[in-house]
């Protein structure tokens, strides 16, 4: 339904913007709070992958909280959802802690070394303290990038350097290993867990299965999920926190854009006022192709274009999509998927303009809710 709203105010809108879904945003909600309630685990949303606080109000009617990386999200966290606040950092730094500690409940370290530096200060605040483990158990080998048991990797105490006799106030261990994945590697990979760090999870109250839970996927598999919580539940008797990101705004945004100039280089080239090295980063890191509306792969319909933008990077092109009719300058294009990795990695490369960032109301309305200019880029540098 919201996609042929979108179609029908797509040329009514300044380009580029973002626009957010919320009907879309509330139906991965009802999902997610679904497994809350059944379970009795809690769900809260990573920041990292979409920090739109003008919807914390309404994500935090149906979450628990929100998970942090370090200063900036846990105050932003506490201060527009104001729910449970979990961080993780891979260090923290002596400045900022305290800080940081006044925000959040749980506080998650990545090493013994950090825990002694700062074990007393968060015990004292009356905060919790968790501890990130690694299972070195890797379940997918497509996006190296997002495997943090790949080797030599900085994220996690390894089974060979947990000091069982040196846990004194931790309450809690952290796991993330997953992205995009469905619950059968969830499973395979708490069987790593146990394997390893089955002893620690006896003197436990909590567990965080961190996020790249895919749940709000059609063919996510939510009973093996909640037999996975059950699981840690009733053997352990732990208390279970799951921080997915991208499924909390799974497909619920897009980005429109506007076709400036059509050119033939061996193929035709689409000019578009968006950049996928600014406003969708993860195209080129991860990378993707990500969904355009009405469009097909590369010659399925007939007629193809390779989608690039206006800046001077060569390879700042979005991918090849095809049409069954010719484009012509001026048409409004609708990239799917945006809300996740988007507004919070944009940058302003090459001088390049942040989207308007619009959400796009239940009742069909469309509201902005922040703009940018001239000021922003230059603010920065
Ligand atoms: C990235 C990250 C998440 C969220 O991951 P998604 O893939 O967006 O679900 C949760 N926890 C930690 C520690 C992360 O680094």
């Amino acid at each position: 339904m919201s996609e042929s709203t979108i179609r029908e105010i797509k040329n009514a809108l300044p380009t580029p913007c973002y626009v957010i879904d919320e009907e879309r945003i509330i139906r991965n909600l009802e999902i997610l709070h679904g497994v809350e309630i059944r379970t009795g685990a809690k769900i809260l949303l990573a920041q990292k992958a979409f920090s739109c606080y003008h919807l914390y109000p309404l994500i935090g009617e149906y979450l628990s909280g929100t998970a942090c990386s370090g200063l900036f999200e846990a105050r932003l966290g506490y201060e527009e959802m104001g729910r449970e606040n979990h961080v993780f950092s891979a260090a923290y730094r002596e400045s900022e802690i305290d800080e940081i500690i006044s925000y959040c409940g749980h506080i998650i370290f990545n090493s013994f070394s950090q825990l002694d530096r700062y074990r007393e200060r968060v015990l004292s605040a009356g905060k919790k303290i968790g501890l990130r483990i690694n299972p070195e158990y890797s379940t997918q080998t497509d996006h190296e990038i997002y495997d943090p048991c790949s080797p030599s990797s900085r994220l996690g105490i390894r089974q060979k350097n947990f000091r069982y006799d040196d846990i004194d106030g931790v309450t809690g261990l952290h796991f993330h290993t997953l992205c995009e994945q469905n619950s059968d590697d969830l499973e395979a990979t708490l069987n790593a867990v146990e394997e390893k760090f089955g002893a620690a999870l006896k003197k436990m109250e909590w567990i965080n299965f961190g996020g790249g839970h895919h749940i709000t996927r059609e063919d996510y598999d939510i009973s093996r999920l909640e037999r996975c919580i059950r699981r840690m539940q009733d053997k352990y008797g732990l208390e279970v926190y799951l921080e997915p990101g991208e499924a909390v705004a799974l497909n619920a945004g897009y980005l429109v854009t506007e076709l400036l100039d059509i050119t033939e280089n061996d193929m035709l080239s689409a000019i578009v006022d968006t950049s996928a090295a600014c406003h969708m980063p993860d195209v080129l890191e991860m990378p993707y192709r990500p969904p355009l509306l009405d469009s097909g792969a590369p010659g399925e319909k007939a007629f193809s274009y390779r989608f690039g933008s206006q800046t001077c990077l060569a390879g700042d092109s979005i991918g090849i999509y095809s049409f069954d009719k010719p484009l012509k300058i001026g048409d409004r294009l609708v990239f799917g998927d945006m809300a996740i990795y988007s507004m919070v990695k944009n940058n302003t490369f090459n001088g390049m303009p942040l989207p308007e960032i619009f959400l796009l109301k239940r009742d069909n309305s469309v509201i902005s809710l922040n703009k940018f200019g001239y000021e922003d880029f230059r603010n920065r540098l």
